[in-house]
């Protein structure tokens, strides 16, 4: 089946001319797909055999709402959706000063299997279309009424093992023809795997980049971050460093913050060397709860800590603040695995 809502206006005009149908339709069909059409039956300026063919031929994409969590301590929205072949992701609507952000997933699961993850906890089945990432911000505009400004792809899911179609959604919902969400609204989130790292670089996009840290030697990173054995942090750091020259663009590096994990005075001192001179900005999480993965966030004085080694350094850390966890909506807390009676 032809998934039309991931491909762009001269894609669809290549189509629907192939299979012998006028040019302009192809106007006619993304300007229903704008309007939210439901089923092909719903574009009713097609003409009849069109619609037959594409109902025949081609589907819908859609990410359906199918429960809504709302933080009772903040604005935060946690949405789980249903994808037309019944697998689930979450996605989670934040409010900020400056706009609305939906962390989207980019795939059901993830291979990645990082320790500190519910995601990484909950398998792999299937990587997403990029209509499916686009119908996850667009059932969460229709849901809270509001234009979304901002987009992360922190969900469920490692972007760069799904990288196709995740440039494909960033070429797309950037565009005229979707959403037209501007490339600099939007973040990709990686584990580190390097070779995409530096072809996303040379496509030079203007997107941001954050990379998952998360320790700064390899032995303390493979012990979390199985990737890490693949894709050791010297590679990873040449790679975000050419990300850098590439596109001009500081980078972020995620590190969670896990009692007695990664977080001494010696391993932020060993941070703070592995990053000096670099363009980019610490993002420390205090790590989320997990079932099963027996991690503790670290206290605020070891956080503050932490933040001041490398503030000392030159080095610009800020802690985040936490949104969304009376509702499981935090960073690694998605899943791929529901209870039946949740739904
Ligand atoms: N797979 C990508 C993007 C999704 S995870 C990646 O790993 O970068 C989004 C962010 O949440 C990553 O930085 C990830 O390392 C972090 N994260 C995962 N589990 C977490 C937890 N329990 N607490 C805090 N951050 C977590
Ligand atoms: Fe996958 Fe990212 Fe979770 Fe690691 S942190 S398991 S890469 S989603």
């Amino acid at each position: 089946m032809t998934d039309i809502k991931s491909m762009n206006l001269g894609e669809l005009t290549a189509y629907l001319t192939e299979n012998g149908f006028e040019k302009f339709r192809a106007k006619q069909v993304l300007s229903w797909i704008k309007q939210d059409v439901a089923d092909f039956d719903g574009m009713t300026n097609l003409p009849q055999k069109l619609r037959e063919f594409l109902k025949a031929d081609a589907y819908l994409a859609c990410a359906d709402i199918v429960r809504v969590q709302r933080s009772k301590i903040d604005d935060t929205v946690k949405y789980l959706f249903r994808l037309y072949d019944g697998e689930y992701v979450e996605g989670v609507l934040m409010q900020y000063h400056h706009g609305r952000t939906m962390c989207i997933s980019s795939q059901v699961g993830c291979k990645m299997g990082c320790t500190f993850c519910a995601t990484g906890k909950s398998g792999f089945s299937r990587s997403l279309t990029a209509s499916e990432m686009i119908a996850q911000i667009r059932s969460a505009e229709l849901d809270c009424g509001e234009r979304i400004s901002n987009v992360v792809l922190m969900g469920m899911g490692e972007p760069f093992d799904n990288y196709d179609n995740v440039i494909r959604f960033l070429k797309l919902v950037s565009s005229e023809d979707s959403l037209h969400i501007g490339m600099r609204h939007i973040t990709v989130s990686t584990c580190g795997i390097v070779p995409r790292i530096k072809d996303f670089a040379d496509l030079e996009l203007q997107c941001g980049l954050s990379v998952s840290l998360h320790a700064p030697n390899d032995e303390a990173r493979s012990r979390t971050m199985p990737v890490n054995r693949r894709y050791p942090i010297r590679e990873v750091m040449d790679a975000s460093r050419y990300y850098v020259k590439k596109t001009n663009r500081r980078i972020t590096f995620e590190y969670a913050l896990i009692d007695g994990e990664n977080d001494s005075d010696a391993v932020a001192r060993e941070l703070a060397q592995l990053l000096k001179g670099f363009l980019c900005h610490v993002n420390l999480i205090p790590v989320n709860n997990v079932t099963g993965a027996g991690y503790r966030k670290s206290s605020i004085q070891r956080q503050q800590a932490f933040v001041n080694i490398l503030s000392a350094a030159g080095i610009n850390a800020t802690v985040r603040r936490t949104l969304g966890s009376d509702i499981d909506a935090s960073c690694g807390q998605l899943k791929r695995n529901f209870m039946k009676g949740d739904v």
